[in-house]
């Protein structure tokens, strides 16, 4: 019998619906749902192949595999086997050296009833909160930076607000290539519509620049001088919204003083671009109607990460574009369910619902309705803080859900040593070629994409159901099946869901009269429709806002103590590691179209290797031409930290003194002098604790 499934999309945030379709064989073949709000029908290059990541199962992990000491190969057990010792070890530790003795690293790519159950079971049940995510390499300045200006981690706007703005300002983001079905959007909507103005800030003329009205080859980590010059411009011009700013806002006349610091002139020259492109920026916000700010890893991914988010949400807070149609600052997360982990308090300082860690009658709340332990006050360990604690001894134990930090984590060489030092290493993945194997005493295999049912929530507050269409390979489990059984086996109770469901509505409970309140959200209607929050039990009730909260701050009631938006005056300094004469070159990092993240999906479909095959370094013809360069020379680009030897590109696409390296290679299909985290610095935002993974020094040779 031939049957139809709809799920959505599991690689970026911007989570197309797919129907997935299965024949009387099992055979697989998918299309976009052309019903979904956000796809309409259509997927990118990855989203359409997705299907053959499921289908060839050549890589995949088929059961746990576990060793008794570390010069021991791993062999072969039972799933009671491998979590009887895994709860053993867990035990010992936590009895000899205290809960933050252990971590569990998780992924974005977790379904929401993942989070939710593994955050539980570490915050509420060990007493300690070192959970934290990838994440927190992807979106976390993002989330202090909503938090800090708008009282709340809430994405304002929705893709809907795309078709609706005049204006989009598009700051260290390629959507292009990194969210493809959104800018087509944008592309259309800009087809229809001449007049629509498009700004690209980036430091590489991306394919998202062949769109763009205004291209800004800004130097990289002048981000907020340029934010901040515009905002001067905005002032100056009187294209402000003092209204708004007044009644609901705070901070400006700080912010003013702080923006007036700088000419306009010398902003441009720190930026490296032409004043009077500048000027065409602040007047080309100035006078639309809709203004949207759009922005990725380029803002977030820095050692001023906040700040530079700030500066920019300070652009729709001074013109008063936010809390209406077709405006807003809009991040766009990398992963699925990076939104999804946020809701669930699913990173170290974080709990359910948008709680907070460090309010006492939060932490109350939390732990009578989990009836666990006491919740401990102290911010768990951040992603690459526990990678520094394994390093140290102070962490012992470490539990990897679904990625592939050798590859992911700056300074890979750092994690390297970190997993060697482990005194214990548990990996729940799908691939068997994934780098932290190697290190791996006990390996869970996990069911992947279509093996096993859930939610996400995309980069626009949007939660969609995700269907399981076939079994597991091999013994592999759900994910969250796996930490339940863990639990149980370490005399915890609260963890004997019946199903995928109850843990759902688990979390449902929390949110209710919360700012993200989805108590009007179940299965049942999430197998019909995607929705987006807050959507409450009353309005479902009613019958009002059938489709979800479309777009929030509309009353321009912000989640302040004080109900008003805040202006930051922040500091325009850049902190990264500078370059130097024997480290001359500034190395960016990010995605490139067909690939994801550490490739252990991507890699296995043949199409998506075909657009671009292998890493490179992107270089100016100047930087080349001072190092006898030609197209094409194997070259060995290096700094204090590691190397690494690639092809160059040479282009004018990138500016003289900057070189580009795509973030996904490590070892699958490739070698590890091909891994871009040999070379970057893992300096953090104080405040995001993201990683400044778009920016280093480094010298380039030819090899
Ligand atoms: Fe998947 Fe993102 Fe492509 Fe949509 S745009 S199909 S969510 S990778």
């Amino acid at each position: 019998m031939n049957q139809s499934f709809k799920t959505t999309c599991c690689y970026c945030g911007v989570g197309c619906g797919i129907v997935v379709n299965k024949d009387k064989h099992g055979k697989l073949t998918i299309e976009g749902d052309k019903n979904h709000p956000v796809n309409r029908g259509m997927l990118c290059s990855k989203g359409m192949n997705l299907h053959y990541t499921v289908m060839d199962t050549s890589d995949r992990l088929l059961f746990p595999e576990m060793r008794l000491n570390k010069n021991l190969p791993r062999q072969r057990v039972s799933w009671d086997d491998a979590l009887d010792r895994a709860a053993a070890v867990f035990k010992t530790l936590i009895q000899k050296y205290g809960a933050n003795a252990v971590g569990f690293y998780v992924s974005g790519q977790c379904l929401t009833e993942e989070y939710y159950v593994i955050n539980k079971l570490m915050k509420g049940f060990i007493g300690s909160n070192n959970i934290d995510t990838n994440s927190r390499l992807c979106m976390s300045s993002a989330v202090v930076a909503y938090k800090m200006a708008l009282g709340e981690d809430l994405v304002p706007t929705s893709y809907d607000d795309l078709e609706l703005a005049d204006c989009f300002f598009i700051a260290g983001a390629n959507p292009a290539w990194c969210h493809p079905i959104l800018w087509r959007r944008i592309e259309t909507h800009k087809a229809k519509n001449p007049h629509v103005k498009i700004i690209v800030a980036d430091p590489r003329k991306t394919q998202t620049c062949a769109l763009a009205d205004l291209y800004l080859p800004l130097n990289p980590g002048t981000d907020i001088v340029l934010n901040h010059a515009i905002g001067r411009l905005l002032i100056e011009q009187g294209n402000i919204d003092l209204g708004f700013i007044k009644n609901h806002t705070e901070g400006f006349e700080a912010y003013k003083n702080t923006v007036m610091q700088r000419t306009v002139e010398e902003a441009a020259k720190i930026c490296g671009i032409e004043e009077a492109d500048l000027r065409l920026a602040a007047s080309y916000i100035g006078e639309s109607r809709g203004f949207m700010t759009l922005w990725a890893m380029g803002l977030n991914q820095s050692v001023i990460g906040v700040n530079k988010n700030l500066s920019l949400i300070n652009l729709n807070l001074i013109t008063g574009h936010i809390g209406k149609a077709g405006s807003g600052p809009f991040s766009l997360t990398g992963q699925p369910n990076a939104m999804g982990g946020r809701e669930v308090g699913g990173l170290a300082n974080l709990l359910p619902a948008h709680r907070n860690l460090n309010d006492p009658k939060h932490r109350e709340e939390i732990q009578k309705f989990w009836k666990g332990t006491e919740i401990s006050e102290k911010p768990g360990l951040t992603a690459t803080e526990m990678f520094d604690a394994l390093r140290s001894g102070d962490l012992k134990a470490i539990w990897i859900v679904c990625t592939n930090p050798l590859v992911s984590l700056p300074d890979a060489r750092l994690a390297e040593e970190a997993l060697k030092k482990a005194k214990f290493v548990i990996v729940q993945e799908i691939s068997s070629k994934a780098e932290t194997l190697q290190y791996a005493d006990i390996v869970l295999p996990a069911a992947t994409w279509l093996e096993k049912e859930g939610t996400m929530t995309n980069s626009e507050r949007r939660i969609t159901y995700l269907a399981k269409a076939i079994e597991p390979v091999g013994e592999a489990l759900p994910d969250a099946e796996i930490i339940c059984r863990f639990a149980q086996k370490m005399g915890f109770h609260g963890f004997d869901y019946q199903n995928t469901e109850e843990i759902y509505n688990e979390h449902v409970l929390l949110t209710k009269g919360t700012n993200i309140d989805i108590s009007g959200v179940d299965y049942n209607l999430l197998k019909n429709k995607s929705i987006q929050y807050p959507y409450t039990l009353e309005n479902r009730q009613t019958k009002t806002n059938p489709e979800g909260t479309k777009r929030l701050f509309t009353d321009k009631i912000f989640h302040t103590s004080t109900k008003k938006a805040i202006i930051h005056a922040v500091p325009d300094v850049n902190e990264s590691e500078l370059p130097t004469p024997t480290f001359p070159l500034i190395l960016t990092t990010g995605r490139i179209r067909d690939q994801w993240h550490t490739r252990s999906k991507t890699s296995k479909v043949s199409k998506l290797n075909q657009h671009i095959s292998e890493s490179f370094l992107e270089m100016h013809p100047d930087d080349a031409v001072d190092r006898y360069l030609k197209m094409n020379d194997l070259v060995d680009v290096f700094n204090l930290r590691g190397r690494l030897r690639v092809k160059v590109k040479i282009t004018t696409d990138i500016k003289k003194g900057v070189v580009f390296l795509p973030m996904h290679y490590g070892k699958i299909l490739a070698s590890e002098l091909h891994r871009t985290n040999n070379l970057t610095h893992n300096l953090i935002d104080p405040q995001s604790k993201e990683p400044d993974l778009k920016f280093c020094a480094v010298q380039v040779k030819k090899y």
